[in-house]
């Protein structure tokens, strides 16, 4: 395979029949965005005893049936007290790392991404675990995990992952869809610390908010890519109606800039057509599968030549 296609980005999530892989919170599950992407993904005609098999199912399907060839999926870790203890109460999305690493060994396409809050007790530990296991990214949530990535506290981590070339995505820019401890951790400016410590760093979204959030934190993004040739950026969410002025704004960034630029979805978040007509056209040939459509979306801007593979160097710690 000469250049792999590959999807940094996407997601996993569990209902809560087994909360030991996964759940939502009664909270998550009421939720109106919740409810919108169960219709709109048509889950409930999807193969599978239980809702969490269903969705499982979906995302194996799509992706086989998609034009990559691989694609990071992503754990989600829970919300831990300040003393390092888990906080069930206080988490409303989670899907445990072996979820995702037993997924990644059923599927020959999906790479596990796992995620470790740097608050808990034994963040280091877990880190080395997920390693060992042959994952090779983790994902900090921190919005919604109550994670400030400028805590001198996480110095010990940030440096134990550059060690193991273990690769940390921050969510980056104004979460939507769970609940959030603060918006404000979101901003890529925050993530000089964990820059400093010389490992490889993915700001997810390219620190984007919605056209009617309070403030923008993409120009953070930039200027942080300006600083710090260990910092990427992915596109995952992109595609969305709500953000759909980003990928022309990241277009026009300079190419050094755009170098750094990583392919990623947010499956199973759909992308939005509507934006995209005059590139892409009405009635893609894509339409019917989530990935491809996100993919030809993109594709669309010219990013870089790396776009779609440039993960692969980075997981391979190039
Ligand atoms: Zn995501």
């Amino acid at each position: 395979m000469a250049h792999p296609t590959v999807d940094a980005h996407t997601h996993v999530f569990c209902w809560g029949e087994n909360p030991a892989e996964g759940y939502l919170s009664t909270k998550t599950r009421e939720s109106w965005l919740t409810w919108l992407l169960l219709k709109t993904t048509d889950i409930q005609n999807e193969p599978g005893d239980t809702l969490s098999a269903k969705m499982r199912h979906r995302l194996i399907r799509q992706l086989n049936d998609s034009r990559l060839d691989y694609a990071v999926v992503l754990a989600q870790d829970a919300v831990y007290r300040p003393s390092g203890s888990r906080d069930d109460a206080a988490t409303h999305f989670y899907v445990s790392n072996d979820y995702v690493l037993q997924l990644a060994r059923d599927c020959p396409k999906v790479w596990p991404g796992c995620s470790i809050n740097p608050i808990r007790r034994d963040a280091i530990a877990e880190l080395e675990r997920c390693q060992t296991a042959g994952c090779r990214l983790i994902k900090i949530h921190t919005a919604i995990q109550g994670v400030d990535p400028a805590r001198r506290e996480f110095d010990a981590f940030y440096r134990r992952a550059a060690e193991l070339d273990v690769v940390l995505m921050f969510h980056t820019g104004y979460e939507h869809s769970c609940t959030v401890i603060s918006q404000s951790f979101t901003d890529p400016g925050r993530l000089a610390r964990a820059l400093d410590h010389g490992g490889k760093i993915v700001a997810a979204h390219c620190g984007t908010c919605a056209f009617f959030d309070p403030e923008n934190y993409y120009t953070n993004f930039v200027r942080m890519m300006e600083l710090h040739d260990n910092l990427y950026g992915d596109t995952a969410i992109m595609a969305s109606i709500i953000r759909w002025r980003s990928l022309w704004r990241l277009a026009e960034e300079r190419p050094h800039v755009r170098a750094r630029i990583l392919h990623g979805s947010d499956y199973p978040f759909p992308p939005h057509r509507l934006p995209y007509v005059f590139r892409i056209g009405v009635f893609p040939p894509e339409r019917h599968n989530a990935f491809d459509l996100d993919l030809r979306i993109k594709e669309s801007f010219q990013f870089s030549p790396g776009y779609t593979n440039q993960i692969i160097s980075l997981l391979s710690g190039g």
